[in-house]
């Protein structure tokens, strides 16, 4: 019999992990596994903010592809569309036409964007802490921030460049402003005698009345009274009405201008599953059965699979409400590898004609760093405050970062910043690589 061909689209915490172990539990005789992304690696999201703040390297917190998916081909480019009808994916490459590729079974992974709103301004001043890319501008931009600010004698630049404005109270933007205020202070306080912690200024903005759901209300209670001691600006039950030309307006009636606003407001399934034929939640994800098997009704889709962030899978473990309908398991990276080793397990059943099997997670909580030696965790059922939390927060992520080869590295970036202390060095010039160049280029003479 011909090997069944598996297309995985998408290679991230449920690609990668898929990806991984269909390739070690089938063999070359009974599947071929295709994979198919436009970043030649998976991102360990839960890292970002310790790459933003320096204590681990940026290519730490990414696992190679071609290192770790040996078994597999890799396509290096983007789904743009899916006809499962037809059973065919057309990609599109760095390069050239697009490829058509046939495929038996799909799992449909591309995760999640920014969910943004139209609020003027957010578009052409805002910044998303999604992708590496976005982390480590951020870390450029804001150290950059210092400079500016220590080399003005203009007290409304300096004013602007030293307020950070973070909009959204989950555990992203949480986690990434605890990170940037803490890198800050220390770059400060050691390489800024013209500036003092106090002259910065730290704002978020959250729409709802707490902030971390993910680790429960007292935590959340908790984690509001740290930031605000540290001097952080926490504005519950507040939305962003405006940023035109970085001048942030709340819905408090406050305005002033800011050099920096990181949108971290949640996320929506990726916009590429609109350009499927596979049945979708008011949410916008795919509708799945606790199988991870995409259903269109009470109609099984055969050969079509979904999971992680861009998916609606009910969580068995979870309470039905007054209509029996069960709750949606929440977009988490706990929930996208689990769901992943179940998919590829069920997959692989199917294809030895076994029973499939539904996925099953009780959500057993969260951890988040405030920044170093300061974190908080609810996990479960234990609370935990200060370093015991981070101390968890960083055993448990090593823990979880794909293949031993990044758990070393990222050990070692961590004994390193131990005795060195962490680089506080803004390379703002990478995004902008080509300008000393054109430069050099401009102000050579045309040939006479
Ligand atoms: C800053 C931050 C911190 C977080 N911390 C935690 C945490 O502490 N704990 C936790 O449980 N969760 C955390 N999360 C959430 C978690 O990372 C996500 O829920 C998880 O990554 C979802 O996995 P996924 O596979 O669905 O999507 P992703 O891991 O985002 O992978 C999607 C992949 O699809 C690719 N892709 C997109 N479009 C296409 C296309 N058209 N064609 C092909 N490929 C495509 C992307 O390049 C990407 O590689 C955090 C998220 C962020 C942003």
């Amino acid at each position: 019999m011909k090997p069944q061909r598996i297309l995985v689209v998408g290679a991230g915490h449920v690609g990668l992990y898929a990806a991984l172990r269909l390739s070690r539990k089938l063999s070359s005789r009974e599947a071929e596994v295709i994979i198919v992304d436009p970043q030649p690696h998976m991102t360990y999201q839960p890292f970002l903010p310790e790459a933003a703040a320096g204590n681990i390297s940026p290519r730490h917190a990414v696992v190679p592809l071609r290192r770790e998916l040996k078994r597999c081909k890799i396509v290096a480019g983007e789904v743009t569309k899916v006809a499962h009808t037809a059973k065919t994916a057309t990609v599109q490459p760095y390069v050239g036409p697009a490829l058509e590729i046939e495929y038996d079974h799909i799992i449909v992974a591309p995760g999640s964007v920014s969910r943004t709103l139209p609020i003027p301004g957010l578009r052409e001043n805002g910044v998303g802490f999604k992708t590496i890319g976005e982390a480590i501008y951020l870390r450029n931009h804001v150290l950059e921030r210092l400079d500016v600010a220590a080399s003005t004698t203009d007290p409304a630049v300096r004013s602007r460049a030293l307020t950070f404005v973070f909009i959204g109270g989950g555990y992203a933007g949480i986690e990434a402003l605890a990170e940037m205020e803490d890198m800050v202070r220390d770059a400060i306080n050691r390489y800024y005698p013209e500036l003092t912690p106090k002259d910065t200024r730290w704002v978020l903005i959250e729409a709802a009345k707490r902030i971390l759901p993910e680790v429960g209300p007292e935590m959340g209670a908790y984690t509001v009274t740290q930031l605000t001691k540290r001097g952080i600006d926490v504005r519950l039950d507040t939305r962003l009405e405006s940023c035109v030309d970085g001048v942030v307006k709340a819905s408090d009636g406050d305005e002033f201008p800011s050099d920096t606003i990181v949108w971290t407001a949640g996320v929506k399934p990726s916009p590429m599953i609109e350009a499927t034929d596979f049945p979708r939640s008011q949410r916008g994800a795919i509708t799945c059965l606790p199988t991870l098997q995409v259903v269109d009704g009470d109609r099984i889709v055969e050969g079509a699979w979904s999971a992680g962030d861009c998916a609606s899978v009910p969580d068995i473990t979870g309470t039905p409400d007054v209509n029996g309908q069960l709750p949606f398991c929440s977009p988490s990276a706990q929930h996208a590898v689990r769901q992943a080793k179940r998919a590829a397990d069920n997959i692989r059943n199917v294809i030895r004609g076994r029973e499939v099997r539904p996925y099953r997670h009780k959500h057993v909580g969260s951890v988040a760093s405030l920044g170093l030696h300061k974190g908080v965790a609810h996990v479960y059922g234990v609370k935990l405050r200060g370093w015991p939390a981070w101390m968890m927060h960083r055993t448990y992520h090593m823990s979880r970062i794909p293949s031993t080869n990044r758990k070393v590295r990222v050990i070692a970036d961590w004994t390193l910043a131990l005795f060195l202390r962490r680089e506080v060095v803004p390379l703002g010039s990478l995004h902008t690589p080509r300008e000393a160049f054109d430069e050099a280029a401009a102000s050579t003479p045309p040939r006479s």
